[in-house]
This record gives C-alpha cells, sequence and structure tokens, in this order.
C-alpha cells in the first residue's frame, strides 16, 4: 500500500519544535512519506537520518508548492507549526496554504498538540 504523505513546515521561532516532534516520533514517521519546505525538511531529515523530499523555502514559494500538491491531491496531512508571534513575509503564502487545506479536507496541525493527534 502506498504511505500517506505528511507535509512538514516551521516558521523559524518553531523548527526547534518541528525537530523535537519528528525526533520523538520517528519510529511513527516512518510509516509515511515525507516532505516539507527547504529549511525544515533539511532539519528535520538531518535531525532523525528520515528522508524528506524538500521543495522551496516557504518565503522563497514553498508554502505555494505544497499548496498545489495538496490542490493535486498528493498530500494527506500538515504538519505546519506556524509562529503566532512573528509577522512573516510570506503571509499570503500561509494563508493561502491554510485556506486550500480546508478546500480540501487536508487535515492541518498548527501546534504540537496537534500534530500528536494527527499522527496517533
Ligand atoms: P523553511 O520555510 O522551512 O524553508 O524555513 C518555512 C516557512 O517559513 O514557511
Amino acid at each position: 500500500m502506498k504511505k500517506k504523505v505528511i507535509a512538514l513546515i516551521a516558521h523559524d521561532n518553531k523548527k526547534g519544535e518541528i525537530v523535537e516532534w519528528a525526533k520523538n516520533n520517528r519510529q511513527t514517521l516512518e510509516n509515511f512519506e515525507l516532505c516539507g519546505t527547504g529549511t525544515t525538511s533539511r532539519l528535520v531529515s538531518e535531525a532523525t537520518g528520515l528522508k524528506v523530499k524538500g521543495f522551496l523555502s516557504g518565503p522563497m514559494g514553498g508554502d505555494q508548492q505544497i499548496g498545489a500538491k495538496v490542490a493535486e491531491g498528493e498530500i494527506d496531512y500538515i504538519v505546519f507549526l506556524c509562529d503566532p508571534l512573528t509577522a512573516q513575509p510570506h503571509d499570503p503564502d500561509v494563508k493561502a496554504l491554510l485556506r486550500i487545506a480546508v478546500v480540501y479536507n487536508v487535515p492541518i496541525a498548527t501546534n504540537v498538540a496537534t500534530a500528536d493527534c494527527l499522527i496517533k
């Protein structure tokens, strides 16, 4: 059976959290195909040894690339640890990704507690 695909994205202040989460859930994540925005995917891959397909960095269009994959039905879950306390230059892309996840009914976890629920 084809593995379900999780997209991983974390804003800069949340990268530590997503790396910790991925390390804590490494065994479970082995059962998924992983992808993510540029820096997030690299950090998670380095910390866990898991293969994580990297798109462009978020501010350079990575969120939009992931959004397009959602629209094409190629992403099953999203873990998007966004930073609620810092303005993001690519805020329109962030909103667009949240919107497209709602449109296609793709589960999107925006904090660690929800990410834990999502992979249980
Ligand atoms: P990054 O992108 O993983 O390339 O840092 C995340 C973002 O800020 O959207």
